[in-house]
C-alpha cells in the first residue's frame, strides 16, 4: 500500500521554547532544498511534527533524503483517513496487510486526540480498532507494554485522522545551521570527515578547509578532500570548500624551523590562517578530527602550546573516540574508502623525526622568530581557492574521468 506522506518527529528541537520556529524553518529548508529536484514536494510543519507531502516520488527516494537530515529523532509513513471510526478500522487491517506477520508477534494501538470534539475517546479508539486488527490477524496477540508492533492513531484537529506503523530511526541532533557556522580543518584521513559529520548533526553549518603542499602532496590528494567534503555535504547543503596553499610555508618551516619543532610550528600557522579564515567567512568555530594523545600534536601540552595563537572556539569532537569507533562511524557515513585511498595529504619530505611530545611555548615563539609569520599567513590568504561542492561531486567526477578513458 503506497502512501505519499511521512510524518516527522523532532529531535531535541522539541525542548527549545522560543527558537523553536528558526530550528524548524531550517529544517523545512533543508528538506526543500534536498528534494528540489522531486515534483511537488509539500512541506507542512506543525508545533509537534512536521510532513512531507509529495506527488510523484517513491517512498524510499524520500526516506533516503529524510535519514540524513539532522535534528530528526524518527519518522514514518503515515496514511490518512476521514474522522470516521469505521474507516479507521478499515485502513488499521489494510496497513498490517503490508507486513509479514511471523509466529508468535504481538501488537498494540496507541490513540492521541488532538480533536476532543471526536465522538470516541482514546479508550475506545483503541479498543475497537484493536479488536479489527485481532479479528483480521488472529496470529497476532495483544501486549500493551512490549508489543513487536505500535500501530499509532491519530485524530488531528483538521477532518482527517493520521495512521502509522512503522518507524525509522533519523539521525538526532539539531537542525543544519541551527547552531552557527564553523570551519572544518579537512585533510584526506579518517579523523576530520567523521568530526565534520558529528559536528554537522549538532547544528553546525560547515565549510571544509583543506591545506595542500603540492608538488609534495599529489592531485589526488586533493581531490580526496574534495570527494570528502561532498560525503559530508549529504547530511547538509552544499559546502564551500577552501583550498590552502601551504607549500611555501612548508618549505620555510623546513629550511628554518629546528626539525624538533616543527611539526608544532606547522600546526600553529594552520590555526593562525583558520583565525583569519573564520573573520571573513562569518563563522564561529574551528573543528579539527584530533583524538587525544593519537599523535604528536595531539598530547594535552602541544594542543596547549598550539592553541596559543588563536581564542576562537575549537571544536574536537572526537577528542575521546578510539580509532575503532571513528572507522565504524566513517563506514556509516560513506567516506571510509574515500579516506582509505593511499594518497597522503601530507608527505614524508616535511615529517619531523622526532616531534616533540611536550613542546614548551618560549622555544616554539623563539622558533617562530625565524621565519615571517604574518608575511606567510597573508600570502596562503591571499592564495586560497575557492569552489562549491554537493553531493553529485563524486558521481560528476567520475564520470568526468570516465570520460578521459
Ligand atoms: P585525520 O585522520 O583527520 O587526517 P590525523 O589523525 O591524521 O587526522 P593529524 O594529521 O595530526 O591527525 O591532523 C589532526 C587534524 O588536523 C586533522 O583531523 C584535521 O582536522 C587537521 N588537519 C591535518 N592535516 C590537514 C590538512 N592537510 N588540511 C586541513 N586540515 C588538516
Ligand atoms: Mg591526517
Amino acid at each position: 500500500m503506497q502512501t505519499n506522506e511521512i510524518l516527522i518527529h523532532y529531535g531535541e528541537l522539541s525542548t527549545k521554547g522560543k527558537n523553536r520556529k528558526m530550528f524548524q524553518q531550517k529544517m523545512a529548508e533543508q528538506i526543500r532544498l534536498k528534494t528540489k529536484h522531486l515534483e511537488k514536494v509539500r512541506i507542512i510543519t506543525n508545533h509537534d511534527f512536521m510532513f512531507v507531502q509529495w506527488k510523484e516520488a517513491s517512498y524510499e527516494e524520500i526516506s533516503n533524503i529524510i535519514a540524513k537530515i539532522p535534528g530528526i529523532s524518527r519518522f514514518e509513513p503515515v496514511y490518512r483517513v476521514g474522522k470516521n471510526l469505521e474507516a479507521i478500522k478499515k485502513l488499521a487491517v489494510e496497513i498490517f496487510n503490508e507486513i509479514k506477520i511471523e509466529e508468535g508477534e504481538s501488537f498494540r494501538v496507541v490513540a492521541k486526540r488532538s480533536d476532543k470534539e471526536f465522538e470516541h475517546d482514546t479508550m475506545a479508539i483503541q479498543r475497537e480498532v484493536g479488536s479489527a486488527v485481532g479479528y483480521a490477524y488472529p496470529q497476532l496477540s495483544v501486549d500493551l507494554r512490549k508489543p513487536t508492533y505500535s500501530l499509532r492513531v491519530n485524530i488531528h484537529l483538521e477532518d482527517t485522522a493520521y495512521l502509522s506503523l512503522l518507524s525509522t530511526p533519523g539521525l538526532g541532533g539539531l537542525p543544519y545551521g541551527s547552531s552557527g557556522k564553523g570551519l572544518l580543518m579537512l585533510s584526506g584521513g579518517f579523523d576530520s570527515p567523521v568530526a565534520g559529520y558529528q559536528m554537522i548533526k549538532r547544528g553546525l553549518a560547515i565549510e571544509a578547509v583543506h591545506f595542500s603542499s603540492p608538488p609534495y602532496t599529489s592531485p589526488q590528494a586533493l581531490e580526496k578532500a574534495k570527494k570528502l567534503t561532498a560525503v559530508l555535504s549529504q547530511y547538509g547543503l552544499s559546502l564551500v570548500f577552501h583550498n590552502v596553499p601551504f607549500t611555501k610555508i612548508q618549505e620555510e618551516i623546513k629550511a628554518n624551523i629546528h626539525d624538533d619543532f616543527s611539526m608544532t610550528v606547522m600546526r600553529r600557522m594552520m590555526l593562525r590562517i583558520m583565525d583569519r579564515l573564520l573573520e571573513t567567512r562569518d563563522a564561529n568555530a574551528i573543528v579539527t578530527g584530533e583524538s587525544l594523545g593519537q599523535v604528536a600534536s595531539q598530547t594535552i601540552k602541544s594542543i596547549e602550546v598550539i592553541n596559543e595563537v588563536t581564542h576562537s572556539p575549537i571544536f574536537r569532537p572526537l577528542i575521546a573516540a578510539d580509532k575503532n569507533d571513528i572507522i565504524a562511524i566513517a563506514e556509516q557515513i560513506g567516506s571510509y574508502d574515500i579516506s582509505n585511498e593511499p594518497f597522503d595529504d601530507c608527505c614524508t619530505v616535511f615529517a619531523p623525526r622526532t616531534p616533540k611530545t611536550k613542546p614548551r611555548l618560549d622555544i616554539i615563539e623563539g622558533e617562530e622568530t625565524k621565519i615571517e609569520v604574518e608575511g606567510l599567513v597573508e600570502d596562503a590568504l591571499n592564495g586560497i581557492e575557492v569552489m562549491t561542492i554537493d553531493e553529485h561531486y563524486i558521481r560528476q567526477t567520475t564520470e568526468a574521468f570516465s570520460h578521459l578513458l
